[in-house]
């Protein structure tokens, strides 16, 4: 089984014209509020391949937090390791411009009380799970508590976003560290320059078993401690509409596949499908696709 750690949010979505300066009012477009949140996008897609999969996480005792467990439990998600209360529920307060382009304020709300003993109390999931895979809109202690309660022989699937610097004992963890281009450079804190290859060696170097890195349309490069060199994996070449989501739907699919047994380059060749399918439709958990949408790309 899949267990996702993470987080859940309400993105709360408005068209507007321009964006207001200080003190200034606009009116906008009608809202749109879509199920979102790292952890919660990871959940739906896997459980949309057809994983089976739970969802570790905490929302609010409202609104929102029933919007996200009913996404949940419609994508087919084990919601029974889903916390309520605390804090209202996580929300995404996003406007776009007429060029498309994105301001997004972020309230972590519940994501923020999650907690260490929220992970000790959850011992049953944990137990029950092939693979666990977390990101970092949850505290960093959280993230470090469930690297630590694994029992020998899960993996542990961590995708640094937002990206912070990382203790020594969750890298050693991961297995593997995905990252996307902006992470790997955060981490290794390049600015400029570098090739993939180089990255992939960088950051093999700080401790984790194996590392991903996607590269959008390019695909991704895996490198195992435990195998000979940098692999790439091309994707496929799709149209793509909005990029929204993909790199929760690749890191879903190759945990789930991790966790049936597949050696990562096997694993990240069918995670680079899901990618590019979820690529060539709006939304994020709205465009994640079903296994038989990914063999029919
Ligand atoms: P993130 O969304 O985290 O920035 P990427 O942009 O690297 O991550 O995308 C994750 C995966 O989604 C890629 O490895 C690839 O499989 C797929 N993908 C993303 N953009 C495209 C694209 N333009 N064409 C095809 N596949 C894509």
């Amino acid at each position: 089984d899949l267990l996702v750690v993470g987080s859940a949010n309400a993105d709360l979505v408005v068209g507007v014209d321009r964006r207001p300066g200080p003190g200034e009012t606009v009116l906008g477009s009608d809202l749109v509020v879509h199920p979102g949140g790292k952890g919660a996008n990871q959940a739906v897609a896997a459980a949309r391949l057809g994983a089976r999969t739970a969802l570790l996480a905490r929302v609010g005792d409202d609104a929102h937090g029933r919007l996200l467990r009913d996404s949940q439990r419609e994508a087919g998600v084990d919601t029974g390791g889903v916390l309520v209360g605390g804090a209202p529920t996580g929300v995404a307060l996003i406007t776009v411009d007429p060029s498309g382009d994105n301001s997004i304020v972020v309230s972590p709300g519940a994501n923020a009380r999650l907690t260490p003993e929220d992970i000790q109390g959850a011992g049953a999931l944990i137990a029950a799970a092939r693979v666990v895979s977390v990101q970092l809109e949850i505290p960093l202690d959280t993230v470090a508590a469930t690297a630590r309660s694994l029992r020998p022989g899960t993996r542990l699937v961590l995708n640094p976003s937002p990206p912070a610097p990382l203790p020594d004992e969750v890298l050693a963890a991961c297995d593997p560290l995905v990252v996307n281009e902006h992470e790997a450079r955060f981490i290794l804190g390049v600015s400029a320059g570098g090739t993939p290859e180089a990255w992939a060696q960088g950051l093999t170097a700080l401790g984790p078993r194996s590392v991903v890195i996607t590269l959008g349309a390019e695909g991704a490069l895996v490198a195992d401690t435990r195998g000979d060199g940098a692999v790439h994996v091309p994707s496929p070449r799709v149209d793509a509409v909005d990029t929204t989501g993909a790199g929760d739907a690749f890191t879903a699919a190759l945990a789930w596949r991790l966790g049936l047994g597949e050696a990562l380059a096997e694993a990240a060749a069918f995670a680079v499908r899901v990618g590019a399918a979820a690529v060539t439709k709006e939304g994020a958990q709205a465009s994640f696709p079903t296994a038989e949408e990914v063999a029919a790309l």
